[in-house]
């Protein structure tokens, strides 16, 4: 049996009212870990990012507008920024009782992504200690994963899972389950680093589009014995891609993988035997900057 992992990154109070409802009907019948943003919603803040070079490209191929909309993108810009896990709460908690598990995502999105990655502990710490206390406010107890905003990390925040007593993490992108080290020194958590490509990256490239790009994936999958992590935005599967997403959750069952969430897949591992990694970074097709990587 191999596994395919869905962990869906939560984003936005537009994915969270909208897209994870959607979702949670797709996905009758496998297992999933939503991930959730738990404070101030600041997609506008990425509107910056539109006098970079290479945005609007990004932009034209993606349609950035179509899948957010013009409301979320003027978060933190025009209209001040929502706070999603106060407006959205209820329906947070109707994704775990829906049978699916959750996680800490983060707390403001576009702040630990363009930060976190050069921040002290202190920040760090703080920021992390938010999302914590607010999902504790919302579920009435820890959370017991984490996957980070945009792959980004910083050594403080490993550190951070270790003593909050997660046991297996999804902070980076790779190509199997691993122990992470610092300073030569082993963590206790278990990282299960996104092993496929997101859409919106495989979207990027020379020849795909929403009408072959399920293929690809199935492709990539079809002939493999090894599981799987794939990472789904509550923005993108759970809103206009969801036809893409209903293709890969058939395609996936009929090549005889299982979907799981992070949690399933977890208790499958033999924890002795799982390699040790160091903290780095590094580039993946279709994304830009660097974020967190296994190494080879
Ligand atoms: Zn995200």
């Amino acid at each position: 049996m191999t596994y395919i992992v869905l962990k869906i990154d939560v984003d936005t109070l537009r994915g969270t009212c909208e897209g994870v409802p959607n979702l949670i009907k797709m996905l009758r019948n496998a297992g999933a870990t939503f991930l959730f943003s738990l404070g101030k919603d600041h997609t506008g803040w990425a509107l910056r990012r539109i006098f970079r070079p290479g945005f609007l490209r990004k932009v034209s191929r993606t349609s950035v507008l179509k899948h957010y909309g013009l409301k979320t993108l003027a978060y933190g810009v025009l209209l001040p920024g929502p706070d999603i896990g106060a407006c959205a709460a209820e329906q947070m908690r109707a994704t775990r009782n829906a049978g699916f598990e959750v996680g800490i995502h983060t707390w403001d999105h576009v702040y630990w992504q363009d930060n976190v990655r050069t921040r002290e502990r202190e920040w760090t710490i703080a920021q992390m200690a938010q999302s914590q206390a607010r999902f504790i406010e919302i579920f009435g107890n820890a959370a017991c994963t984490h996957g980070a905003a945009g792959w980004q990390m910083n050594n403080y925040a490993f550190h951070q899972l270790d003593a909050w007593g997660i046991r297996y993490a999804s902070d980076g992108r790779g190509y199997g389950p691993y122990r992470p080290t610092i300073n030569g020194f082993p963590l206790t958590h278990v990282q299960l680093p996104t092993t496929l490509p997101t859409l919106d990256e495989v979207l990027r490239l020379d020849g795909l589009n929403v009408d072959n790009v399920a293929d690809y994936l199935l492709s990539l999958t079809r002939y493999s014995s090894i599981d799987h992590v794939f990472t789904l935005h509550a923005e993108l599967e759970g809103q206009k891609l969801a036809p893409v997403l209903e293709r890969l959750l058939a395609g996936w069952r009929a090549q005889g993988h299982a979907l799981v969430s992070m949690a399933d897949y977890y208790s499958t591992l033999h924890l002795d035997s799982l390699p040790l990694h160091p903290i780095v970074w590094g580039k993946v097709p279709g994304r830009s900057g660097e974020l967190i990587i296994q190494p080879n």
